[in-house]
């Protein structure tokens, strides 16, 4: 509220009201010309002041309102979270039941190798085999044995590692040879295809050329969470 300056005159206070009181002023003003203001005068000013001031103003928001846009404020907030990616990863989903270990075993079926060159996991049939780290497609194909198969050439730490998924659904692999593929790239599904007795992935690896214990290498050089 502007209020009128030390000395001003009750005329000047009145030509700041909006243009209604303005004219209002000015027909009381009129009227009360060339005498001096009297109290009278003065009572209908105060009255088309109060008449015209303005309604008070509230705005009410409701409860709701403020809920929900709290909530999105945490949703925000929440999305913003550390993430951290393992550059090596399980071919498949980590907890996934491992069978037949590497090496020697007995004649688990016809044709089956004595010498298991890799693991046997069991995520289940249509569930994903994911490339266990980056690195280059260097086959999708089938034989005999293996079924339908994808290789990975990776570099790790400067070592050349390959890895091999095997018995996969036909069609499955999403991939062609020379293609980049990135940590827990989905690059087919774990099917029975080949010379297996049940559905699972044979996952093989072979570091600088020679076969390696998939499992003991995984579980040796996948490094933990630094953010649990
Ligand atoms: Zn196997």
């Amino acid at each position: 509220m502007l209020q009128p300056r030390p000395g001003a005159s009750p005329r000047a206070h009145f030509s700041r009201k909006p243009a209604t009181a303005l004219l209002a002023s000015l027909l009381a003003a009129s009227f009360w010309a060339g005498h001096p203001m009297t109290a009278e005068a003065a009572e209908v000013a105060v009255e088309i002041e109060a008449a015209e001031a303005p309604p008070p103003q509230t705005y009410e928001v409701p409860v709701t309102a403020i809920a929900a846009s709290t909530a999105m404020l945490t949703a925000e907030r929440d999305s913003v979270e550390i993430t951290w990616r393992s550059p090596i990863q399980w071919p498949v989903a980590e907890g996934s039941p491992i069978g037949n270990g590497f090496g020697y075993r007995g004649n688990v079926c016809a044709g089956c190798s004595t010498y298991h060159l890799g693991v046997d996991l069991f995520p289940g049939y249509g569930a994903p085999a994911m490339a266990m780290a980056d690195g280059v497609v260097t086959a999708v194909s089938s034989n005999g044995g293996w079924g339908s198969y994808v290789a990975i050439e990776h570099d790790i730490n400067g070592q050349r590692v390959n890895s091999l998924y095997a018995h996969l659904i036909p069609g499955s692999a999403p991939v062609v040879p020379g293609q980049f593929v990135e940590v827990g790239q989905t690059i087919g599904q774990v099917g029975n295809s080949g010379t297996t007795t049940a559905t699972h992935l044979h996952f093989e690896l072979t570091v600088g050329g020679g076969h390696v214990d998939p499992v003991w290498w995984l579980r040796t050089n996948i490094p933990a969470d630094p953010t649990l």
